[in-house]
């Protein structure tokens, strides 16, 4: 039976990378049946909104979405598409996979880790005040009340909620995804000496929970260490659990370690919902053109196969994709230039696709 899947093409590169990922998952022979929905800037004049309500019910109705990148239209009032989607399914567990692959261009070979980014809350839950705004000035009391003579009342402010609630259950993921993937150790990232509350609440409550998990090692690092850590020495690590601001920027600094942002794949998941994507955002100064690495979205797809029950098809491309980056011959801008330091001699997006 044809597993339903909701395809969400995007914009900037997001056409080229999801037709390229479609075409290589249709080879594999698994059977798919593809409802592709637009969602985005393209799609506000018609609707009125970025992201339509039968976008939504018809991620409702298959459980299983894969995307392309979506630019936030800036200055309609929207925010990111993305975040929204994250938001409306409780998508709140982002997994980011970094895996060496023969050919891929990068300084270093044999890393695995895995980024586990919590996706709700933190910085990202859009709790923004501009300077001169009433809640400033409501803020600004409260905190010289408090005796703190820190605060200027000319600043704008973003909120960043951590809850226990919402940490655990990222920390739990991160644990679960351990013991099944047959992973060794989670390390928690935090910057908890500076931000006391927040920080702290998460690494107190990262450290509660890996006491249930005595089999899985833990340790907890701050995240400017984290960062110099990932970079001189990234065999260290094993599953990394983050904060949603760390999360973001950490993951593409471990996208680096594997060749580039053209290489990371992701999903977000909930509690019955999940929508994969790659790490990367749509890229507008390469879009259109032909040359963005659609390997990244190809690899989202094998996790989506996974998820579907579908290791077989997953493994066999994972396999295609290595062959194809390995033989060296048909590879996109980004990685030859890794490669060379030159674009000389690389092949288009579709091309990659077909070699595949
Ligand atoms: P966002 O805010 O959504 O993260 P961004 O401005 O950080 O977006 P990205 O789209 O994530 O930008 O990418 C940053 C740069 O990396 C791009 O401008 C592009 O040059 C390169 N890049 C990203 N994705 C790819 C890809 N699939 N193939 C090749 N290059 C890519
Ligand atoms: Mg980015």
């Amino acid at each position: 039976m044809a597993h339903d899947v909701v395809l969400i093409p995007g914009d900037g590169i997001g056409p080229e990378i999801t037709s390229a990922m479609r075409r290589v998952v249709d080879a594999s022979g698994v059977d798919i049946a593809w409802n592709v929905v637009d969602a985005g800037a393209g799609v506000m004049d018609e609707f009125g909104t970025p992201l339509p309500e039968h976008v939504l019910d018809a991620i409702r109705s298959t459980k299983v979405a894969i995307k392309g990148p979506i630019t936030t239209p800036v200055g309609t009032g929207f925010r990111s598409v993305n975040v929204a989607l994250r938001r409306e399914f409780d998508l709140y567990s982002c997994v980011r996979p970094c895996l060496s692959m023969p050919g891929d261009g990068s300084r270093y070979t044999d890393i695995d880790l895995v980024i586990v980014r919590e996706n709700t809350e933190d910085l990202y839950a859009g709790i923004e005040f501009d300077e001169g705004a009433p809640e400033v000035a409501e803020l600004s009391q409260l905190i010289e009340a408090s005796g703190q003579k820190t605060f200027k009342p000319d600043s704008a402010i973003s909120v960043k909620p951590i809850s226990v609630s919402g940490s655990r259950r990222i920390v739990e993921y991160a644990f679960e995804y351990a013991r099944r993937c047959g992973r060794h150790k989670v390390t928690a990232v935090h910057k908890a000496n500076i931000m006391k509350a927040s920080d702290g609440l998460f690494l107190r409550v990262a450290r509660e929970v890996a006491e249930r998990y005595p089999d899985i090692e833990f340790n907890d690092k701050i995240v400017d260490a984290t960062c110099m850590g990932l970079v001189q020495d990234p065999y260290a690590f094993d599953v990394l659990v983050l904060p949603n601001l760390y999360g973001d920027i950490v993951s593409d600094l471990a996208a680096g370690l594997v060749g580039g942002l053209g290489m990371a794949p992701g999903a977000n998941i909930g509690r019955d919902i999940a929508i994969f994507e790659a790490t990367h955002g749509s890229a507008p100064d390469i879009a259109g053109k032909d040359i963005a690495n659609p390997t990244a979205e190809i690899l989202s797809a094998c996790m989506m196969l996974d998820h579907l029950g579908e290791g077989v098809a997953a493994t066999r491309i994972r396999e295609a994709v290595k062959k194809t980056l390995a033989a060296g011959e048909s590879v996109t801008g980004d990685v030859r230039r890794a490669q060379t330091g030159s674009t000389e001699g690389c092949v288009g997006t579709q091309a990659f696709a077909d070699a595949v």
